[in-house]
């Protein structure tokens, strides 16, 4: 791998779910049925409590689980509590023990890491552990596959198939043997060449051999997590929502079956008032318009969905027999995006309805993307606070939010320019995509802020996990353009839920944070509590 290439400091102790047996279910039902037990007496269950509590406080410390430890750490200390004056039903205790048990409960579904799509990668066995990250969070297994011998199960389940190309390869028999792989893989895989050359042939071969994307060294992360969420969305088995507008209800009844074998949900409406409610409630990936319709034609109809925020950019196809080139070119600018004739067949109508749902899916996912660092932009990250804190409510999790800004920043852009600040921006990028867990959000809040929102933490648990973080930044170098090195430094503040209680709380009280963090001398995380 050339010098240039990411390459990142040793992992940390991250918490692991699966270090130890993975009973922890087991472990909290069992604490509930002895917190219940009618038979037993208090003194008997509290002493039994204690006990387990005590083996699990040992084997949260020891797989790192801090989250759980801390809940053990409170029950824990309401035991004691319990002993000394307490209540005769242990009813605090008990709220605590259940707390617990959904708490358990969620680790265990977000930490089932089925992978949800197989990646297949070939050429050489080094894979760069950025792409290998990557793979992971857009939820790809990845696995090596033998060129001469590919296991044919796994072909047919491979959403991707990634050609490291190593630099001294038989390209062009390498490139024939993929060609032939791909034939043997499902319709809608998509394939990545990752290349330590970059010119002209070798993409020529590349297209040639039928590769859909090629990304060269040092890997762009931006453009790489892009091409994985657009290669999530080519997958075959996704279902997509297709909305249909026709006044012949016959041609709902002959569409639905074609869609229904191709995992398409099909919307029907015949009337223009039904058909924009429908939109607007289902956010269909593709809208099938009929162009002559007595109560409103397709053009007008196309006009208002288009005037709509919500519906402006779906892609809008007109079905009819028109066949004047007059009248199609002006349905097309009245926002149609396409013209199919109502004679199509099942097949290409599905493939072309595929085809423009999974690119208008790429564009938005796209649109939620940050383009110098590929984390979440400032609108998509503000919108996950806000969906996380209704999730934390609804299942009683604790939900924490970080905010986290360079220090001095503006003296690295004045020292040594301003595409030296963006490589130490790519650089935090990095660290905080990588280091996080995969259902974490992490978005660039705007100029050297970042965001960090991180469901099923308690503040403490935060501040501990940002705080390793902010010394591992500390730690990195980063070459300038010059290529002298420099380290960067970084302040943090967090605040979370139950803290606080709702989006903009949350979002002014890490700010309120980091304000404090800045004050007290930068390089350092702050945490805001109820009290504060
Ligand atoms: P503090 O420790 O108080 O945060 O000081 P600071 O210098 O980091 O803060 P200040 O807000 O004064 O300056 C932030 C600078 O970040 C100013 C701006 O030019 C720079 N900046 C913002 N966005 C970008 C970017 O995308 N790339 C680069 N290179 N610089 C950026
Ligand atoms: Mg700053
Ligand atoms: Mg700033």
């Amino acid at each position: 791998m050339p010098e240039n290439a990411l390459t990142e400091p040793d992992p940390i102790d991250l918490p692991d779910w699966d270090a130890g047996p993975r009973d922890w279910p087991m472990a909290a039902s069992s604490l509930r049925a002895t917190v219940d037990d009618p038979t037993a007496r208090r003194a008997t269950r509290l002493a039994d409590l204690q006990s387990q509590i005590r083996c699990l406080i040992q084997r949260a410390r020891h797989q790192k689980l801090r989250v759980l430890l801390g809940v053990l750490n409170r029950i824990d200390q309401e035991i004691a509590r319990e002993h000394a004056q307490g209540s005769a039903d242990l009813s605090r205790l008990n709220r605590l023990i259940r707390y617990f048990d959904r708490l358990v409960q969620h680790l265990q579904k977000t930490h089932d890491d089925t992978p949800e799509a197989i990646a297949l990668y070939t050429g050489s066995t080094d894979v760069p552990e950025l792409l290998e990250d990557s793979l992971r969070r857009s939820g790809f297994g990845a696995h090596p596959i033998n060129l001469e011998n590919p296991d044919p199960a796994l072909l047919e389940h491979t959403g991707l198939l990634i050609y490291l190309a190593q630099d001294d390869a038989d390209h062009e028999r390498e490139f024939s043997q993929l060609a032939e792989l791909k034939k043997r893989m499902s319709a809608c895989a998509q394939s990545l060449m990752v290349s330590q050359r970059d010119d002209f042939a070798i993409r020529a071969a590349a297209v040639r051999a039928g590769i859909d994307h090629v990304i060269t060294y040092p890997i762009d992360s931006a453009r790489l997590n892009t091409l994985l969420t657009g290669a999530r969305a080519y997958e075959c088995d996704e279902q997509i929502t297709v909305l249909l507008v026709d006044d012949m209800a016959t041609a709902g009844m002959y569409w639905r079956k074609q869609f229904a074998r191709a995992n398409v949900r099909l919307l029907f409406e015949t009337r223009p008032q039904a058909a924009f409610d429908a939109a607007l409630a289902e956010q269909p990936d593709v809208i099938l318009l009929d162009l002559y319709m007595p109560e409103m034609d397709g053009v007008d109809l196309a006009r208002i969905f288009r005037e709509h925020p919500q519906l402006s950019d779906v892609p809008i196809l007109f079905m009819s027999t028109e066949e004047r080139d007059q009248h199609r070119l002006e349905a097309k600018l009245q926002g149609g995006d396409d013209f199919l004739n109502k004679s199509i067949a099942g097949d290409d109508l599905i493939r072309m309805v595929r085809y423009r749902a999974q690119r208008y899916r790429q564009a938005r996912a796209e649109r939620r993307t940050d383009s110098l660092t590929g984390l979440l932009n400032h609108r998509a990250i503000t919108n996950l606070v806000d969906s996380e804190l209704d999730r934390a409510i609804r299942q009683e999790q604790p939900l924490s939010v970080v905010m986290i800004d360079i220090d001095n920043f503006k003296s690295v852009n004045d020292t040594h320019g301003h595409p030296s600040g963006d490589r130490v921006i790519r650089r935090l990028s990095t660290l905080l995509n990588t280091r996080l867990r995969k259902y974490d959000g992490v978005g660039r809040y705007g100029g050297e802020e970042f965001m960090v929102v991180l469901p099923a933490t308690e503040i403490e648990a935060a501040v501990e996990l940002i705080d390793r973080l902010r010394e591992q930044f500390a730690d990195i170098a980063v070459t300038t353009e010059a290529g002298d090195t420099i380290h960067c430094q970084f302040s943090a503040g967090v605040a979370g839920y139950p803290e606080h209680i709702t989006p903009q709380e949350i979002i002014s009280a890490a700010d309120g944070a980091l304000y404090a963090a800045k004050q007290a001398g930068r390089n350092q995380v702050k945490a805001r509590h109820y009290d504060d």
